[in-house]
């Protein structure tokens, strides 16, 4: 590919790249090289990774190419780098939420994730930049900088899975992977030009993924394409013991129905929808149906009416789990602390200086919902809302298999656009919400483009764990895709 940045190199795809290091045909070593070599050139402009780990990365793929010569099989995800979003622990290696708050700190143990991915074969070339403890939409929210969109640098990326979104779509790493509470694997995904999936709630591990608000959050992959996501997926998902929250099953099969086509599934169209979509999204959604017709599904009509309810919902849930999660920056046992005359004005001076806005405000929106005398009235309340969407999908689940709706309002938006105006940036999540609260899986796919040529994402849902049906209709988006 060669494209306006001025990079000539062929987009390499994960399963290729694991086919090929598998078979001896490309060392894993020079997969990390070309790699490392385009970080090297461009990252200075995008700013994906907080952190690049080039001598963990050589040493992961020597280790592998010297197991393919003595004919062990390094597994499916043979030589692929994997880019980690900087809220996923890994031992001994900085993990720092793009917060100030954790500057320093290296945890003791591995994410599952990590273990998994690391069993697969992959190599992990660094840790990505984000919205600070994962709070926002656009990766301006970081403590170490903003992440610029690879597409055009005056743009955000959206977030707050902003770095990972980034560093796939500048080629940095063929695969990575985001953690989603309220879109931010899907949004980031849609703005940058990749796929990019939130599983069914449970079916991938939390251990180790530093905790947001633990009843939404969920890591997926991002990808240059809907089979190196369902590879990734596929590898990472699957029961842990070590988090209650995990589904009690297999890992998650999806790749050997990819090429069933959708002849037959039902595609829902939400007819009340919450308006704010910008026409150029709409209209992709438009042909998205559209194509999805002409391969033989059947568009049905259907009704969410809760849906337009899930944003309020949602900042005051993932806002009152959040304060409940960050009372732990204390300066006692994480990260930074600011030294003062007593214990109480110590905590209090360190969590002023260590958590950025967006955070503090999170902070004190739960503490208020979660407070007595106020409990009942937001909290409890939004906990009925969120059982009430859950039972208008169920129902729109009764008449289609699948449906469809952008995955972010607009295309990527200019730089310093929505920093002013958190209700701004808050609306950038309205469809993608609904699922977190439901535990339902959605992904986003690029569906060609919209004003000034930049990426569209459409949004496929659908009902737990019918992440194969999801990825069927994914994948003759993908391959229909303008
Ligand atoms: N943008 C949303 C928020 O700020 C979602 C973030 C996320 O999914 N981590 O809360």
């Amino acid at each position: 590919m060669s494209d306006e940045t001025g990079s000539s190199q062929i987009l390499e795809s994960a399963v290729d790249i694991a086919w090929n290091v598998r078979n001896n045909i490309t060392k894993a070593a020079d997969v990390v090289e070309r790699h490392l070599a385009e970080i090297e050139r461009r990252d200075g402009e995008v700013h994906a990774f907080n952190l690049v780990l080039a001598d963990e990365a050589r040493e992961r793929a020597a280790e592998i190419d010297d197991d393919v010569s003595v004919g062990r099989d390094p597994g499916p995800l043979a030589g692929v780098p994997v880019a980690l979003k900087d809220n996923m622990c890994t031992r001994g290696i900085p993990t720092t939420c793009s917060s100030k708050i954790l500057d320093g700190w290296k945890p003791p143990y591995d994410a599952t994730i990590v273990g998994k991915l690391r069993d697969a074969g992959a190599v992990i070339i660094g840790k990505t930049n984000l919205d600070e403890f994962a709070m926002g939409s656009s990766t301006e929210n970081s403590a170490f900088g903003a992440t610029h969109n690879p597409h055009d640098l005056s743009r955000v990326p959206g977030g707050s899975s902003g770095g990972s979104a980034a560093a796939v779509a500048a080629n940095f790493a063929p695969v990575s992977l985001g953690s989603d509470t309220g879109g931010s694997i899907r949004q980031p995904a849609a703005l940058c030009g990749v796929v990019g999936v939130k599983p069914t709630y449970g079916a991938v591990s939390r251990l180790g993924l530093i905790a947001f608000a633990s009843s939404l959050d969920q890591i997926g992959p991002m990808a240059h394409n809907v089979a190196d996501a369902a590879l990734v997926l596929e590898t990472i998902s699957g029961h842990d013991p070590m988090d209650s929250t995990s589904i009690q099953q297999g890992p998650l099969e999806i790749s050997k129905e990819l090429d069933w086509g959708v002849a037959g599934l039902r595609v829902g169209r939400i007819t009340d929808l919450p308006e704010g979509a910008s026409p150029d999204v709409n209209e992709r959604l438009e042909v998205a149906y559209d194509e999805l017709r002409s391969a033989g599904a059947e568009i049905v009509d259907v009704e969410v009416p809760a849906f337009t309810y899930g944003l309020t919902a949602y900042y005051l849930i993932a806002p009152a789990e959040a304060s409940s999660n960050l009372a732990r920056y204390d300066g006692v046992r994480f990260g930074s602390r600011t030294e003062a005359a007593d214990t109480n004005a110590m905590y209090m001076a360190t969590r002023t200086d260590g958590f950025g806005d967006e955070v503090k405000r999170r902070i004190m929106l739960g503490t208020y919902a979660l407070s007595a005398g106020y409990y009942d009235a937001y909290y409890g309340r939004a906990l009925k809302v969120r059982r009430r969407i859950s039972a208008d999908f169920a129902k729109a689940y009764e008449q289609v298999d699948v449906l469809l709706t952008p995955a972010s309002p607009s295309v990527a938006f200019k730089m310093g656009d929505k920093t002013s105006d958190p209700m701004a940036m808050y609306l950038c999540d309205t469809y993608t919400i609904p699922s977190n609260l439901t535990g339902d899986p959605g992904m986003s796919v690029p569906f060609g483009t919209g004003e000034s040529g930049l990426p569209v994402g459409v949004q496929v849902l659908a009902p737990a764990l019918q992440e194969s049906v999801m990825f069927r209709v994914a994948a003759e988006l993908e391959r229909r895709s303008a």
